[in-house]
Parts: C-alpha cells; sequence; structure tokens
C-alpha cells in the first residue's frame, strides 16, 4: 500500500496521540487494580450536567426527528440553530452579524482544521503559527501539508515561588515570516491562560497588518462552558475567527462547534463542510439551538460547570500544596481557565517522560508536558522547559485527584533521589 504525501502526513502521530494510544492500551490490558486516569481532556461527568442534555435531546428527538434526522441540512448549520447561534451572540456581545457569518461542524477541532487547511500551509511562507505555546496538542495534526504548523515558545515569568506564568513573545512573531494564520485557545489547554487585553490588540493588529485570520478557540471561555476568568470577552472583527463548542459544556460525543467570523472566511469554510462532511449532525444541533434559545446552556455554564471547575482548580492547587515536596522547585501556572492544573518542575534532573513511566507504575496517567509545544523536528533538549511540565486533569472524581496527587509526590521523591 502507498500512500499519498497527505496520507502519510495525517497517518504520522502528533502531540499527544502515541501517549493516548499508550493509555488507552494500558486500561484495556490492565489486571484487577484500578487506574487513575489524570490524563483525560474530558469534561467531567457532572450529573446536572448530563442531566440537562439528556432532557434537550430527548426535547430534540420528540419536536424535530423526522425533520433533522430523516433528511439532509444545509452545510452552514441547521437554519434555525444557525439564526439562535446569530441572535445569542447579537443579544450578548451586540455583534450585528447574521447567518452569513456562522458555520457549523462536528466539533470545534474539524472547524479549525478546515480553518488551517484553507488559510495556510502548502508552502513554506504560509504556516499555522501557534502564537504562544504551550497549546491544545490537537492543532500539530490540523494541516494536510508536512511542517504545515509551527509553534512559538512563551516568554517565562516567576510569578512567585510557586507560581508562574507564559507571556506572549510578540517580537518572536514579528519576526516570522512565515504566518498563513494564527491559532490559539483563551483559555488555553493546557495552562489555563486567557489572552490579556494588550496581547489580543497585539495579535488583532498582526493578522491585520499580515492580512491573515486570527483563530481564537474559546472551547473552555465565554460564554460557554465560562470556565475561569476571561481577560477578553469574545470580540467580532475583520480578522478574527471565534471558534466555540459545546463539547467541554458537556456534550463531546455529540460533536457540536461553530465558528463566526467575516463572511469572507465562512463562506470557503461552508464550502469545505459540502466537499468534506456535507454538515454536523441535524438532530444535535437541533438540541443545541434548544439550549441556547430557552438559556439553559448559560445558566448551566454559569451555575454549575463554573463554580464546578472553580472547586476542582481550588481543591487540586491545596491537594498539590499539601503534598508536593516543598524541597523540590515547582510551580503551578497562575491562570485559572480551563479545566487542567499546568504543573512545572523547575529542577534539571526531571524529565516529564520519566515521570510519566513511573507514575504508570502506580498505576496513574498524566499528560507529559512535551507533547504541548511545538518541537516536531527537534529531539528535546536537556532541561527544556516542555519536558519539565506536566498536566494534570481537574475532570477526576475528588478520591482519584486526592490520590493521584499523592502518588506523584511520592514518584517526585524517587526522581529527585535518582531511584
Ligand atoms: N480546542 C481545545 C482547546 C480543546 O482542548 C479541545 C479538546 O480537548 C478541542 C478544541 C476539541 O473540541 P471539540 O470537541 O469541539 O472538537
Amino acid at each position: 500500500m502507498i500512500l499519498s504525501p497527505i496520507g502519510r502526513k495525517m497517518d504520522a502521530k502528533s502531540g499527544l496521540r502515541s501517549i493516548m494510544e499508550d493509555i488507552a492500551m494500558s486500561v484495556v490490558n490492565a489486571g484487577s487494580e484500578p487506574w487513575i486516569n489524570l490524563s483525560v481532556g474530558n469534561p467531567a461527568p457532572i450529573p446536572a450536567v448530563m442531566s440537562m442534555w439528556r432532557q434537550l435531546t430527548e426535547q430534540a428527538v420528540s419536536t424535530s426527528f423526522e425533520m433533522s434526522s430523516c433528511g439532509y441540512g444545509p452545510s452552514r448549520g441547521a437554519p434555525q440553530l444557525v439564526a439562535a447561534i446569530a441572535d445569542y451572540f447579537n443579544g450578548m456581545y451586540q455583534w450585528g452579524i447574521g447567518p452569513e457569518n456562522v458555520v457549523v461542524g462536528p466539533g470545534s477541532q474539524m472547524l479549525c482544521f478546515i480553518a488551517a487547511a484553507i488559510f495556510a500551509g502548502g508552502s513554506p511562507d504560509s504556516r499555522a503559527i501557534m502564537p504562544l505555546t504551550p497549546d491544545y496538542t490537537g492543532y500539530q495534526g490540523l494541516c494536510l501539508h508536512a511542517d504545515g504548523v509551527a509553534g512559538i515558545e512563551p516568554v517565562i515569568q516567576r510569578v512567585d515561588d510557586r507560581s508562574f506564568r507564559y507571556a506572549l513573545d510578540e517580537p518572536a512573531i514579528e519576526r516570522r515570516d512565515d504566518i498563513g494564520m494564527l491559532l490559539l485557545s483563551s483559555p488555553s489547554n493546557p495552562a489555563g491562560r486567557s489572552l490579556e487585553p494588550g496581547e489580543y490588540k497585539a495579535l488583532v493588529k498582526i493578522s491585520e497588518h499580515r492580512d491573515i485570520p486570527l483563530l481564537i478557540d474559546n472551547a473552555y471561555g465565554e460564554p460557554f462552558p465560562r470556565i475561569g476568568e476571561g481577560r477578553v470577552p469574545p470580540q467580532f472583527s475583520d480578522t478574527v475567527i471565534n471558534c466555540f463548542s459545546v463539547s467541554k459544556a458537556g456534550l463531546p460525543g455529540e460533536r457540536i462547534g461553530f465558528a463566526i467570523a467575516p463572511e469572507r472566511y465562512v463562506s470557503p469554510m461552508v464550502s469545505f463542510m459540502t466537499n468534506s462532511m456535507l454538515h454536523a449532525s441535524s438532530l444535535a444541533q437541533a438540541t443545541v439551538a434548544i439550549a441556547l434559545r430557552s438559556g439553559r446552556l448559560d445558566t448551566l455554564s454559569s451555575d454549575v460547570i463554573a463554580p464546578f471547575y472553580a472547586n476542582r482548580r481550588q481543591l487540586a492547587e491545596e491537594l498539590l500544596a499539601a503534598a508536593l515536596p516543598t524541597d523540590i522547585n515547582w510551580r503551578l501556572h497562575a491562570g485559572s481557565g480551563g479545566m487542567f492544573s499546568w504543573l512545572w518542575i523547575d529542577e534539571p534532573w526531571f524529565s516529564d517522560m520519566e515521570l510519566y513511566q513511573r507514575l504508570k507504575l502506580r498505576h496513574v496517567f498524566i499528560a507529559p508536558g512535551r507533547g504541548f509545544f511545538l518541537d516536531a523536528h527537534q529531539p528535546p533538549r536537556a532541561s527544556w522547559h516542555g519536558t519539565q511540565c506536566i498536566r494534570v486533569s481537574l475532570s477526576a472524581d475528588e478520591p482519584s485527584l486526592a490520590e493521584g496527587i499523592r502518588r506523584i509526590a511520592a514518584a517526585l521523591r524517587e526522581l529527585q533521589a535518582g531511584q
């Protein structure tokens, strides 16, 4: 069998894919001892959230099954959802958008993929650039062409003894002459970092100056699921593509996301949808339309999801502070958004992969940090920051989180002692 260049590119394991496969295999082949999985990107199974989506799905089945599921729909998205999205964002942010500014897709991952295929790649002067790594590992496989995605390493700021933050390296972005599109998550996966107003302005300025799209992925942010503080509310602007998703608001399996952008960006994205998958699931779109129109997605985000993750974050930080050895130089990223704690072990002896392997022996999974940086063509440098970080999911239940953190602390002690 001969794979095409695109086939080879798509077949390659990018980001954390090989780790995720390792986790899946280990769990399948495990004996009776349960695993504590702190590596997952799944939202927590919150009963009130699951029950709301179940009710709304039942409502969609009873009111629109025949219309939604028994015929094809438009590639832009089901008209009732597209209209609900436009009304919702006009009401919330006074954007003045219409259906021509909206495209619905099967998850925001696919919309990012479509945008990268349309706006970047295919030539060395047009890459999808992640302006602030670490960022969502799923971006690394977006481009159909080899070498089509690149990342810029951040400026690291030590905030205090136990915390740090990443800052945008604006001059490094300005120096690049290969930007076809900029893309980033805010709040980010993994660090929970939200764009600051000044950084947002700087990125918009670069995108306007070069006439390239700036894709902002709001998967964890405003207006839903609203996990953590947003420093800049989503804005409608000439060069910005805003992506939204209901996955982190509790419906990842139904695969609904949408992008809002100027028509010149949205039109080719709709055509891509027509050429590739026709459209996203219509029944799920009907469900999301009800969630938006009824205001229930808003209430769920502010009354249930946001407080849930705020509590989990506080708990995780307390547990880490109590469990991690005080003579190890560890720091948490200062951002408060998203579904993860991002931990930096600022020690030359530390390796994310070694910790991963040791924790695996203790039946715990974490996500090693290096996969969130884009350094695909270089072997990891000694003491490189990316290999000194790990991501811990806040979605695990409280006992698992507590026990997992206790085992992380024990494994760290071993690594420190060189055992
Ligand atoms: N964007 C970010 C930042 C994510 O972390 C994820 C999933 O983990 C996605 C997008 C994928 O979202 P969706 O389920 O809408 O495709």
